[in-house]
Parts: structure tokens; sequence; C-alpha cells
């Protein structure tokens, strides 16, 4: 069956959708969540089964990339089987955002489901510091995870690290030579106000991409890599290594003119951007709809026309966004 198009009204085609599975966490990092978080009562959440029809009716409007994330998807009771279902849609790309630290029991499963490639987050190598971040985590359960996913033969692993002036900026260098010895890809990001934190100074922290630039070519040539990873992150090489090194500046770069993406957050909200609150609320139509599936249809094409152009997002820590990235599925 030919497949429909999602087109915006700046001619940007849709094609990658990122569905959140959970608002929950075991986690609680810092630039992520407050410390005491309250999350939304069961009867909001989807359910798997509206997921599954989400992420179906959005392959069959030319969906060629699902990304699962949260919260921690991982803590979702019964992920695996939507795993398994939407592992049955013939996607081009189907990935996961996870903290790791369920992989060591859940990597294989997840393969054998059809998860394709996995992102993990690793902000530091130290444990005290890996724990200061978190405030919950426990590194070597991470690490494990991460041997896990290695060895459950994953098409893709990345790391990603959201790099934050005197946490974690000093151990750029350790990170990088953890991911050439592990043979996996690492991003480094910079931090995005989304969510009103106290914990620290998001204008104070911010390391940008050309200072963690900077700072990696103190040790290892960076060469511009030439394919285009249709994303917002932008990749370099080491000369002696396959590993990719990505770098995700919000700040510094804007990556809006080639945007292809949407998110649905766990409440079924279509979010049209990152940095911008123009939503539609599926939750709505799946619920008001639950035989046919047109008006579902029919309401995610239509959104497409709120797509705004691009996100404004400053760098001096002022929250623009009021929405946690947790909320947001990041
Ligand atoms: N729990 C999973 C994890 O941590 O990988 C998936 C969800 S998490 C929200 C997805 C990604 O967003 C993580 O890599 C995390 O580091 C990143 N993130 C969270 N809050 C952020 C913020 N304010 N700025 C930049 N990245 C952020
Ligand atoms: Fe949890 Fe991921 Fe947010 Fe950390 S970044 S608190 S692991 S959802």
């Amino acid at each position: 069956m030919p497949h429909a198009k999602l087109t915006d009204r700046f001619g940007r085609t849709v094609n990658y959708v990122r569905l959140s599975v959970t608002d929950r966490c075991d986690f609680r990092c810092v630039y992520c969540m407050a410390e005491d978080m309250t999350f939304l009562p069961r009867q909001q959440v989807l359910t798997l089964e509206e997921i599954a029809r989400l992420a179906r009716n959005f392959v069959a409007l030319g969906t060629e990339k699902i990304r699962l994330t949260g919260g921690e998807p991982l803590v979702r009771r019964d992920i695996l089987e939507l795993v398994r279902e939407v592992g049955t849609y013939g996607l081009r790309d189907f990935a996961m955002t996870t903290n790791g630290s369920q992989l060591p029991t859940m990597a294989e499963s997840l393969r054998k489901a059809g998860l394709q490639r996995l992102n993990i987050s690793l902000d530091s190598l130290d444990a005290d510091k890996f724990r200061a971040i978190t405030r919950t985590g426990n590194l070597s359960q991470v690490l494990d995870g991460i041997d896990a996913a290695r060895d459950a033969g994953f098409r893709g692993i990345k790391l990603n690290t959201v790099v934050m002036k005197g946490r974690n900026d000093e151990e750029i260098p350790e990170l990088i030579e953890f991911a050439r010895q592990k043979q996996v890809d690492i991003s480094f990001i910079e931090e995005m106000p989304l969510g009103e934190i106290s914990e620290h100074d998001r204008g104070l922290a911010l390391c940008t991409s050309e200072e963690v630039r900077n700072t990696i070519r103190r040790h290892h040539e960076l060469i511009p890599a030439t394919e285009d990873s249709g994303g917002p992150a932008r990749y370099f090489r080491m000369p002696d290594s396959e590993v990719r090194v990505g770098f995700i500046s919000p700040h510094s770069h804007n990556f809006c003119s080639t945007c292809n993406r949407v998110r649905v957050t766990v409440e079924g909200r279509l979010l049209l951007c990152l940095g911008n609150e123009h939503s539609v609320d599926l939750r709505r139509v799946l619920r008001g709809h639950p035989v046919t599936d047109d008006k579902l249809q029919e309401a995610i094409i239509r959104a497409m026309d709120l797509k705004p152009e691009r996100h404004h997002f400053s760098s001096n820590g002022d929250v623009q966004i009021l929405r946690f990235m947790n909320m947001t599925g990041g």
C-alpha cells in the first residue's frame, strides 16, 4: 500500500514519531525532574493498546521511524508486548531511549522483540557523580546494561550525555575513551530549558557544544561526518575509530528547518515541537472513536498545520517550556 505523507506548512515531511510510554522513572536526573515529582493518575495515561494503535496509524501515514521514550520506558509494565507489536510494523528504524538501569535483564528480550537501536543515557563514569546527577541511579547497573545491550547485538547503540559545567564537563575525555573502548557512538547534549528546576542554574551550567568539541580536540582530531543524520545531531568521526561523536546543540545550532519529527506524550498529546506548546489532544480522539481510525488519521493530518517553524530556546537558563522532559518524551 503506498503510504500517505504528513507534510507541514513549511514543506517539511514528518516521518519520525517519538512516543512516550510513561512519565515515571526510577531516576530523578537534576536537569529533567524535580526531586519530588507528582506523576499522572493511571486513567490519564494511554494504555499500551492505545499507544500501539497510535503507532499503527502513524505508520499508515508514512512514519518510517519510531522511538519509544519516557520517563523511563523500561519501567512501564508489559513494555515488551508493545515492543513486540510495534516490531511487526515494518519500520525502517525502531529505537528506544533508556537510562539503562533495566537493561541487564531486558536487553536480550528487547532485541528479540524487534527493537533495533538503543540510546542509553550516561552522564558520568564516576559512581558518586553519577549518583549526584541522577539522584537515585546506580552506575554499575547502567554499565552492566551497556554491556548487555552490546551482547544482545543491537544494530546501533549510542550514549547520550547532557554536559553541565562543574558537574561532568571534566569527564568528557573519559567518556570519549569509554565510547571508543565499547565501540558505541556518543552524543553530547546541551541542557534545554524544559520544566522549572531549582537544583542548579541552567544559564551557569550550560556547556556549549563548541566548548565540548574544543575539549575533545585536545585529544582527538574531529572530522565532520559526511552522512546526514536527518536529525538535530551533528556528527564527527575520529581518524582512528569507527565511533561517531554527535552534538545536539539547541542553543547554538538551530536545526528546525530540517525537522522531521513529532512527539506524543503519555497522555496522548501530540506535540508538534519540542520547544513550543502547540499540541493536539489525540487521547480524546482515540477514546471518542474506539473502533474506526479515520477520525484519528484526520486529526493527525490536520495537526501538521500547527507545527511551528522553529523553537526559540534562549541560553540564559530561563524556562520557556513548563513541561518537564519526562512529560515531553526526550
Ligand atoms: N529515561 C530515558 C533516558 O534518560 O534516556 C529516556 C527519557 S529522557 C527524558 C531522554 C533524554 O533526554 C535523556 O538522554 C536525557 O539525558 C535527556 N534530557 C532530559 N532532560 C533534559 C534537558 N533539560 N535538556 C537536555 N536533555 C535532557
Ligand atoms: Fe528519568 Fe531519563 Fe529523566 Fe533521567 S533523563 S529522570 S532517567 S526520564
